[in-house]
């Protein structure tokens, strides 16, 4: 499995006129190059392969100055990328590509970097980039041992910082490791319920407040953002405002993904198996009110890191489907109409006392063992029932593609009026408390 390190750069004034010229060449090959396809189909009718272009760029670069400044492997990369980005439209997963505009961000990447046209210098703290020269960099982790240097992507943030992000392979892959795992019984499993009200609630009965990053930072950034609408066009003053305020978003970002490091690296520690439930976050966003929450909660971030660490420390990690996971009982499956803004109920089925979030761990872990067909040893404090075997597999059958966001956000989030919560169940299509009792049962 690869890894991929992030170095922050300091150029020198000369390099960082280079990399920001290596930039530009590049947006300008991208966008002579998707010019180069539609005209080719417009025109003649023709489709544009990745090696014809690849040809026009050999050709071209006898002639043109510019693009013989940039590394010929990293000009290359470019039209790999326009290709991803046509079979990715041929597909249907992405829309038609578009010309880029200079914008303050962007990257390039050299793709064969074991080739030496990059060689990191870890004792003398340079990174050399071919065609740009021995850059100060910041090694604050070691190079991993017995792997070798694959990629490497140089990137310009929109507040202006440089990064190198390399990425290694180990020389013997690590793939039979998770065959091997996945056939153990799990000694300490645990499921995790994502929410807005705590970020997350664990089977064990554990919960993360919701840190609000983007929350905290709103007022300067209203602030920030005030003062960049009122400079004017094309100054030096609106590009330094600008600057601060995308300083002040990637300041939000780095803090969230510290946070998600140190939950992440928390549950791997402490678990071999982890069932999270499956959210289409894309859908979730629809619904406006909670677009931002959802978006500063960075729970597709939390899954994905914890995903990559299983991968290394030999745990497991499972998506199980989130549907109605709050309203089912752990224990006895009966299904309890509650509303949004419930925390603790009764059970109508057993009588027991629930909290909500702790339910919908448990429920997440329940499908997570049985859609991993394991059975659990010992499974959390509060489960002297659980019999995960006899999960059947109508749980698995439910999409609840519509239901996520009521599921997710275990509670009503901040600030949401009974109007709200009408208009919350429009975009999500849950029932409602009084609509009738949940389909297929
Ligand atoms: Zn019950």
């Amino acid at each position: 499995m690869p890894t991929a390190l992030h170095f922050r750069l300091y150029p020198s004034k000369k390099q960082e006129a280079r990399l920001s010229r290596t930039l530009t060449v590049c947006r300008h090959l991208w966008n002579d190059a998707l010019a180069h396809r539609r005209q080719r189909w417009q025109v003649e009718g023709k489709s544009t392969s990745y090696n014809y272009q690849q040809a026009v760029l050999t050709g071209e670069r006898h002639v043109n100055k510019e693009l013989l400044g940039v590394y010929s492997q990293v000009a290359q990369d470019v039209l790999h990328r326009l290709d991803l980005a046509f079979k990715a439209f041929f597909k249907h997963q992405s829309r038609y590509p578009r010309f880029k505009k200079p914008t303050q961000s962007g990257s390039f990447t050299y793709p064969q970097a074991y080739n030496r046209s990059v060689k990191p210098n870890v004792p003398k703290r340079r990174l050399y980039l071919s065609k740009i020269g021995n850059v100060t960099a910041i090694f604050h982790r070691p190079i991993p041992k017995d792997s070798r240097l694959k990629t490497c992507t140089v990137v310009r943030t929109p507040d202006g910082r440089w990064y190198a992000s390399l990425v290694f392979e180990e020389i013997v892959p690590l793939q039979n490791l998770g065959s091997a795992i996945s056939s153990q019984q799990p000694k300490t499993p645990i499921g995790v319920d994502l929410g807005l009200l705590s970020l997350i609630a664990t089977s064990n009965g554990q919960t993360v407040e919701h840190p609000r990053f983007l929350r905290k930072a709103e007022e300067r950034l209203k602030h920030l953002q005030r003062n960049l609408s009122h400079r004017n066009c094309g100054s030096k003053n609106r590009l330094k405002a600008r600057r601060r305020v995308a300083s002040q978003h990637s300041k939000v970002r780095r803090q969230r993904l510290d946070f998600n490091h140190k939950i992440s690296t928390n549950l791997i520690r402490k678990h071999d198996f982890i069932a999270f439930e499956d959210l289409r976050i894309k859908n979730m966003v629809k619904n406006h009110r909670l677009a931002m929450s959802i978006h500063d909660a960075g729970w597709g971030q939390l899954v994905r890191l914890t995903e990559y660490k299983a991968l290394k420390a030999g745990s497991r990690v499972v998506r199980v489907p989130a549907a109605y996971s709050t309203q089912e009982c752990y224990n006895c499956e009966a299904f309890n109409k509650i509303d949004l803004g419930v925390r603790e109920f009764l059970c109508i089925g057993c009588g027991r006392h629930l909290n909500r979030d702790h339910n919908a761990a448990n429920v997440v872990l329940k499908r997570g063992l049985a859609i991993a067909c394991l059975t659990a040893i010992n499974v959390g404090q509060d489960l002297s029932e659980f019999k995960p075997v006899e999960t059947r597999p109508m749980l698995l059958q439910t999409t609840g593609e519509a239901s996520q966001v009521e599921e997710t956000g275990t509670t009503r989030p901040h600030g949401l009026k009974a109007h709200d919560l009408e208009l919350w169940e429009d975009v999500t299509g849950w029932p409602g408390p009084s609509a009738s009792p949940r389909p297929g049962r």
